[in-house]
């Protein structure tokens, strides 16, 4: 095919409009989106608003363009009942509303940069012909990571990524008289398919190479979801690495390293994704982390005609690069790029800043919430970020009023001002809320003094007059202005145990009913009458200097019980980040 005739076809004939307004004829910008889902969607609409003039082109490779990807799993498990609700626009609906001209299964192959066309294949007629571009946006997503497993193309392993994935999974269930589903990988998607399938009726396992689901979560925190699972008849197969998959009758087997072999109906990998950044890497624009797409603050590529945005395109968290793969930050993204490009098609020189994300997600797991923001403890320890970690758990709303669960917050913050870096929440209600407001304290650069002022809508069926955001502040307050010394459960779990006297406030009902080894029980009510004991007790470690920890259930007694030690003269002393229910809970107990 002779493209540059074809060109001709495309060009300044097509891009010329006569504008009623206006009495001479106007050039049109013609601008190409890449992508038709969350980032080219949201592009598209947004530069219609500020442009009504330019020509805007969505091209997607599927069958459908913005549809709610976030909203597979919970069809496949009937809480979405109709198909047609995942599809947000149409490509109808994008002409009619939008005058934007969305191409669905069209895919885009290549990108002559130097003469500013992109070639087209349609994939229904097989055509291929080329488009020229003002303006050129990559929103290109990223594709399920699918390894080169022995038995990796059996069709009973589904990989989760648009409508026609759900489609093939869905009828794969309704079709088959299925029992067992085996997850492969306990990222948010993996464990929202967990609680899908199991409301199918099907019985689930997760294998998951870390010692922990939801890897932006650290250990302890993930130590929640663990029991929730195992609650749920999750199994789960923590440090364990799939090495094949194997036909056998009805059934696939799974075969993990340690040899053993898990038979099942079906197979969800969902292991994590990778960008789709082939078209952009072939037209040689610079990429980064992961094959993601290099880009500036205006969104632009190293070719400033071609801006990318999304899963494909390189971001940061809280300023260092990232691989962020969530729909907020490409929706907010999309935004950015459609008016950077309508200041440039308008001549406007001043450009909007994307100003990175933070990295803030949410998954509901069966009746538990987990959420993240920022960086975690462990995150800073790899990259030898200085910052301190509490935990706190506090009551979703005022104990008294009916329906009150337990929300566990954990805060990362810095050492030296107190700056907020991180948090993750886990419970049953209102993590939500509570991790939305510390990731806004992180956006504006806020500290915990901030989080520990936060005023909240507060009325008793909603949070308590100091809400867990507070306490979660208050607790890093004490800690920074030395009120108390915290250890966390692993550097208890690691000190030695004859350096280390631990005492344990909670009632002797409590403690009788499972305590941490060696632990002395002096209830925190009855701690001044009994401070000859505790004298007794502590002598030796006074003059060994040994540490002394206190602990109850969630810390709150215990840094009462704190308090006196060190006020009566005790050193050395450490309140248990979290307490028992933090230990027993990471360690399983
Ligand atoms: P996408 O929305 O994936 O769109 C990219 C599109 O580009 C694709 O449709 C693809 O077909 C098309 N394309 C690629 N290459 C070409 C080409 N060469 N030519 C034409 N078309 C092409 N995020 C959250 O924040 N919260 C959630 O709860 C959540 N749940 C999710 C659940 C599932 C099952 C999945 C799969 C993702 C979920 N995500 C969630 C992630 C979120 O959907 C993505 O981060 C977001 O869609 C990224 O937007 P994007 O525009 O970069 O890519």
């Amino acid at each position: 095919m002779d493209l540059e005739k074809e060109m001709k076809k495309h060009t300044v004939s097509e891009r010329s409009i006569k504008n009623n307004n206006l009495s001479d004829k106007k050039i049109l910008k013609k601008i190409l989106i890449v992508g038709g889902v969350a980032g080219g969607a949201t592009t598209a609409a947004r530069l219609r608003r500020m442009d009504e003039n330019c020509s805007i082109t969505i091209f997607e490779r599927g069958k459908y363009v913005s549809f709610a990807n976030c909203g597979l799993p919970y069809y496949i498990g009937g809480t979405i009942k109709h198909r047609g609700s995942l599809l947000v626009q149409t490509a109808r609906g994008f002409k009619n509303r939008f005058n934007i001209d969305a191409r669905t299964q069209s895919d885009v192959f290549r990108i002559n940069r130097e003469k500013k066309y992109i070639e087209v294949k349609d994939l229904k007629t097989d055509k291929i012909y080329p488009e020229e571009y003002d303006y050129l946006v990559l929103s290109t997503g990223a594709l399920p990571v699918r390894p080169p497993l022995p038995g990796i193309d059996s069709e009973k392993i589904f990989t989760l990524r648009d409508v026609p994935d759900s489609d093939r999974i869905k009828e794969y269930i309704d079709n088959n008289s299925l029992t067992n589903a085996v997850i492969i990988g306990g990222g948010f998607i993996g464990l929202e398919m967990a609680e899908n399938l199991h409301d199918r009726g099907l019985s689930v396992s997760i294998v998951e190479m870390e010692n922990q689901v939801l890897a932006p979560l650290d250990f302890e925190m993930a130590s929640i979801v663990h029991r929730h699972l195992r609650e749920k008849n999750v199994k789960l197969y923590l440090n364990n690495k799939v090495t094949g998959f194997k036909n056998e009758g009805s059934k696939i087997n799974v075969v993990l390293e340690n040899k053993e072999v898990l038979p099942a109906d079906m197979v969800i990998l969902s292991i994590g994704v990778k960008p789709d950044s082939k078209l952009a890497a072939e037209a040689g624009l610079n990429t980064g982390i992961n094959n993601s797409i290099k880009i500036n603050k205006y969104l632009q590529t190293s070719d400033v005609s071609i801006f990318a945005l999304g899963d494909v395109a390189e971001n940061t968290i809280l300023g260092r690069q990232a691989p962020v793969y969530l729909a907020g930050p490409a929706n907010k993204q999309g935004r950015i790029a459609a008016d950077n490009i309508a200041c440039l098609i308008n001549g406007v020189k001043k450009l909007k800043e994307y100003k990175g994300a933070i990295g803030t997600g949410i998954a509901k797991v069966f009746n538990l919430t987990s959420a993240s923001t920022g960086f975690s403890e462990k995150y800073c320890k790899k990259e030898n970020i200085s910052s301190i970690s509490s935990i706190t758990h506090s009551g979703s709303h005022a104990g008294y009023y009916p329906g009150a669960a337990n929300i566990s917050i954990k805060l990362i913050f810095s050492g030296n001002n107190g700056k907020v870096l991180g948090a993750q929440a886990v419970g049953n209600d209102g993590v939500d809320k509570r991790i939305d407001i510390i990731a806004s304290v992180i956006k504006m650069k806020g500290t915990i003094y901030d989080l520990a002022e936060i005023e909240h809508a507060y009325a008793p069926p909603f949070s308590s007059a100091k809400d867990p955001v507070n306490i979660a502040g208050y607790v890093a307050e004490n800690i920074l202005t030395d009120k108390v010394k915290i250890i966390s459960w692993k550097e208890l779990q690691e000190s030695d145990p004859a350096e280390t006297l631990l005492l344990d406030v909670r009632t002797t009902g409590e403690y009788e009913s499972g305590t941490i080894k060696n632990a002395h029980n002096i209830p925190v009510d009855e701690f001044r009458n009994r401070m000859s004991e505790i004298n007794e007790l502590t002598e030796i470690t006074r003059e060994k200097n040994k540490k002394i920890v206190v602990f109850c259930r969630i810390g709150l007694r215990a840094y009462l019980a704190y308090r006196i030690l060190v006020q009566n003269g005790f050193e050395n002393v450490f309140n248990l980040s979290g307490g028992y229910l933090t230990f027993s809970t990471a360690l399983s107990i």
